[in-house]
């Protein structure tokens, strides 16, 4: 299994806590806003993911998010290991939706919806 299969399966299904979708340079997860808004965070393996030196090896992101439609803030953890499988999650004010209910969240005949309504992520300040 080469290592871009290995990643697609890491993200395509199972792993509890919400689908994702994928592609070999990131990956959305998705969350509501304390507004309870939906929101899909598009992460980039390369820049977004931090070595994580002080815990057990690894990987860390953190994205504050700010929902489009309300501009609360939610800050989002993921966890992974060195494989880059994530291993846990957790978020401040917010909670984590997985892909289908963001779907289910979105009015009809919007196609457009997803680009235009991304969150504003920035990385959490170094
Ligand atoms: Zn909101």
């Amino acid at each position: 299994m080469g290592f871009l299969d290995t990643l697609k399966g890491i993200f395509s299904g199972g792993g509890g806590g919400g689908g994702s979708r994928s592609t070999s340079d990131g990956f959305f997860f998705y969350l509501r806003c304390p507004s309870s808004h939906p929101i899909h965070v598009w992460v980039n393996r390369g820049h977004d993911l931090a070595r994580d030196y002080d815990g057990a090896g690894g990987f860390t992101l953190t994205k504050h998010i700010v929902c489009p439609t309300c501009y609360k803030k939610s800050i989002a953890q993921l966890n992974f290991d060195d494989r880059y499988r994530e291993t846990s999650r957790e978020i401040e004010n917010g909670q984590y939706i997985d892909e289908a209910e963001y779907d289910a969240a979105q009015p009809k005949g919007t196609a457009d919806y997803k680009r235009t309504q991304s969150a504003r992520a920035t990385r959490w300040p170094s």
